[in-house]
């Protein structure tokens, strides 16, 4: 049983036309590692709580991050007017999507706002210079809806074992991306070595659900060599 303590925010940051992240400061350490999630209960009220990954890494020291994809719902609309001073209720660390295992080479696909828990990876492998070599295929429908797209180009040029190859839907003529969706095809040329990498799955359940039948059925990655975190509720 995890029990709920009180956070303040201390800085609300937009990530994209629709996207919000949270940074809250806590009494006491901070403790969790990269890729898990946690639950976040605003204005005292029940029916405002939702999980959320923690977008943040451990080594980014003094907050915790969440990031949350605005809808039309109350949730969002609470969440989307949260100022510095306010207080939030939380509850963490929870989930097992994390890097702790003995693996080398990885392989995150993620959709939309599933990007969170892998930034937090990405960040952590980076920030302690982990051997790790990651590649990273992020669908989006157009370059607007990418999150943390400068922080992926930072990270990108920082350790030279992160590679991101974007997928969109919508055709940029100044980005570089693969334009579609990801399928057997792109993932056999983005990353030739499938087979001896572990994949990281993270978004809409459909999508979550999709990916790891195109993994098992049409490239035969092991199931042993898959975990995924899906996001209910979309
Ligand atoms: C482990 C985990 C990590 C997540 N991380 C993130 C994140 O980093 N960023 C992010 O934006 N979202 C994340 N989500 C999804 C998030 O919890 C919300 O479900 C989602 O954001 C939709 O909430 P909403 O208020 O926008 O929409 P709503 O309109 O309230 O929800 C849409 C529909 O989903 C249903 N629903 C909401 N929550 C759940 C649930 N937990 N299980 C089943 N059905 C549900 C609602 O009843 C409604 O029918 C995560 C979910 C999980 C389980």
């Amino acid at each position: 049983m995890i029990n709920p303590i009180c956070a303040r925010v201390i800085s609300t940051i937009p990530r994209t036309y629709n996207v919000k992240s949270i940074r809250v400061a806590i009494d006491g350490a901070i403790d969790f590692k990269a890729g898990q999630f946690l639950r976040v209960k605003l204005n005292n009220d029940d029916n405002l709580q939702r999980y959320l990954s923690i977008s943040s890494s451990p080594t980014e020291k003094g907050y915790l991050e969440f990031t949350k994809k605005i809808t039309d719902s109350d949730f969002s609309s609470a969440l989307s007017i949260l100022k510095p001073g306010d207080m939030v209720s939380i509850e963490y660390p929870y989930g097992a999507f994390t890097l702790e295992r003995s693996v080398e080479r990885i392989a995150f696909i993620s959709g939309g706002i599933g990007i969170t828990p892998i930034r937090s990876m990405c960040k952590f492998a980076v920030d302690k210079n982990l051997n790790l070599d990651i590649v990273l295929l992020y669908a989006n429908n157009s370059v607007k809806d990418i999150a943390f797209r400068e922080d992926f180009e930072k990270m990108q040029a920082e350790y030279g074992n992160l590679h991101v190859t974007h997928v969109l839907c919508e055709k940029d003529m100044e980005f570089s991306c693969v334009v579609g969706r990801i399928n057997a095809d792109i993932i056999k040329k983005e990353v030739p070595d499938y087979l001896g990498r572990f994949f990281f799955l993270c978004g809409p359940p459909a999508m979550v659900e999709a990916m790891k039948g195109l993994l098992t059925k049409e490239l035969e990655v092991p199931l042993g060599n898959i975990i995924t975190e899906n996001f209910q509720g979309y």
